[in-house]
């Protein structure tokens, strides 16, 4: 066995950027996964580069509008109800972690990881090939009406207090920035760090190629099981194959809960499914990505067409998708677009990786130090890859993260820290 070696779980955007930041630190690197070049969240996601996005999206007062965004089945937020009784536990902690203090200590610690995220996305895309690929235009988030913004007056408060550059706008700024966004549009905000790349699955490609031109092996196979051994760990595939590291990283998306558990660590991570619709010859043209925060969807400007995305559908990893929200998303994009032309649209839908209070799970397991979580980043994972891959590649070297990663530990899902009886005004709210 090298001095260090690693194996990592998971070929999405943050087990590759995992892998980046350990070969770069001379770890050497086994990828394993069902898929590697395969479909994932990191593959069709919208391609924001979101540091902007700093309000977790469990905040008080949100229980008034949820009644309202699920009367309509194809809104943006469902819940499929054979996995509602298995999605308690989660809600209960979504709810729990929506008090104003809770909100304050969730977004300073997400205000640490984005703010670092240009220092270590910017090295690890010009190095592999894709400094071409980052379009820094900022983002418009728009409004049909005053009161739309006003309600949304805290957040961006929020926001500008943890460093986030914040400009609002009138219909008529934003239509000289945005000419092909109909007049519904009334005001917006503008937010300049905000980027977003020319096609996610691009960015998986290439880095998936770097990591292999420079070393890293990349195992197909279905991992069973993850076990500590005496000096490092194993993974056990389905059939039977096993393989021995000093150390094992768990980036395996949404489906990383099942061997968290089996670790004996308590995790809340869902499936909070999404789809887009990509149209390759939309006839407008936008010059950067604009989010529709009154209809909650987004549309970006990729190299490869223009990509219109939302949803968040709780139904577990394997229920089928429900293609009519990818159309649905189109038809409230015509709204904005009146000009648009659907034709050839690609429809697809991903399962971003979901905690209930919006931080991903970064850290040692309990039982096992051996083994490292990086998964749980929710909206955000393509934002957060390569800074997860840095704070990663730090603890496999056992040296200190440059930022607190205590927020991150999956020791916050332990039963002892979460009861009725510690948050008993819940129902108060
Ligand atoms: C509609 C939509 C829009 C989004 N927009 C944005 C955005 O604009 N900006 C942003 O930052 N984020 C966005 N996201 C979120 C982002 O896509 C995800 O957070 C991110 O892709 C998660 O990456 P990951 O590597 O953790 O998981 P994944 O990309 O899902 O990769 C996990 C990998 O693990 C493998 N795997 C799982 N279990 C096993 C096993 N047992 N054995 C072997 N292999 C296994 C899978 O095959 C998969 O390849 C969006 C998501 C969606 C759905």
């Amino acid at each position: 066995m090298p001095e260090v070696s690693a194996i990592v779980v998971g070929a999405g955007i943050v087990g590759l950027s995992v892998a980046y930041g350990a070969l770069r630190n001379g770890v050497s690197v086994m990828i394993v996964d069902r898929n590697p070049e395969g479909d994932k969240a990191s593959f069709g996601n919208a391609g924001g580069i979101a540091v902007t996005e700093v309000v977790p999206a469990s905040v008080p007062g949100l229980w008034k509008k949820v009644p309202f965004w699920m009367l309509d089945p194809l809104g943006p937020l469902a819940l499929r109800m054979a996995h509602t009784p298995r999605l308690l536990p989660w809600l209960w902690n979504f709810a729990r972690v929506g008090t104003a203090s809770e909100v304050r200590r969730i977004s300073t610690a997400l205000a640490d990881i984005n703010g670092r995220v240009y220092d270590d996305l910017l090295p690890l895309f010009n190095e592999v090939g894709l400094a071409g690929d980052l379009l820094q235009k900022g983002a418009l988030t728009v409004y049909e009406s005053e009161n739309g913004l006003r309600n949304d007056m805290h957040d961006w408060d929020a926001k500008r207090d943890l460093g986030v550059e914040v400009q609002e706008l009138t219909a008529a700024e934003i239509r000289e920035m945005e000419p092909a966004l109909s007049p519904i549009v009334k005001n917006g905000v503008f937010t300049p760090q905000w980027s977003h790349i020319k096609d996610p699955k691009r960015v998986v490609d290439v880095l998936r190629h770097w990591l292999v031109a420079n070393g890293a092996e990349i195992v197909r196979g279905e991992v069973d099981r993850v076990v500590p051994t005496s000096d490092g760990a194993k993974v056990v595939l389905d059939g039977g194959r096993e393989m021995t590291a000093r150390k094992i990283v768990i980036a395996a998306g949404a489906w990383s809960g099942r061997l968290a558990k089996q670790m004996g660590d308590r995790v809340l991570v869902e499936s909070e499914r999404g789809y887009t619709t990509t149209i390759a010859s939309p006839g407008v043209a936008l010059e950067r990505e604009v989010i529709f925060a009154d209809r909650k969807f987004v549309a970006t400007p990729l190299s490869i067409g223009l990509r219109i995305g939302g949803a968040a559908e709780f139904g577990g990893l394997e229920v089928a998708p429900n293609y009519a929200r990818s159309k649905a998303l189109v038809k409230l994009a015509k709204h904005y677009f009146p000009d648009i032309r659907e034709e050839g649209g690609v429809e697809w839908s991903g399962h971003r990786p979901t905690t209930p209070d919006s931080l991903p799970v970064i850290g040692r397991s309990g039982p096992s130090s051996n083994i490292i979580y990086a998964f749980g980043h929710g909206h955000l994972g393509l934002t957060q890859g390569p800074t997860t891959g840095k704070i990663v590649s730090d603890l496999l070297l056992g040296r200190k993260p440059l930022i607190d990663i205590a927020p991150f530990s999956v020791a916050r899902f332990s039963l002892k820290k979460a009861s009725f009886y510690d948050s008993p005004d819940l129902f108060l709210r």
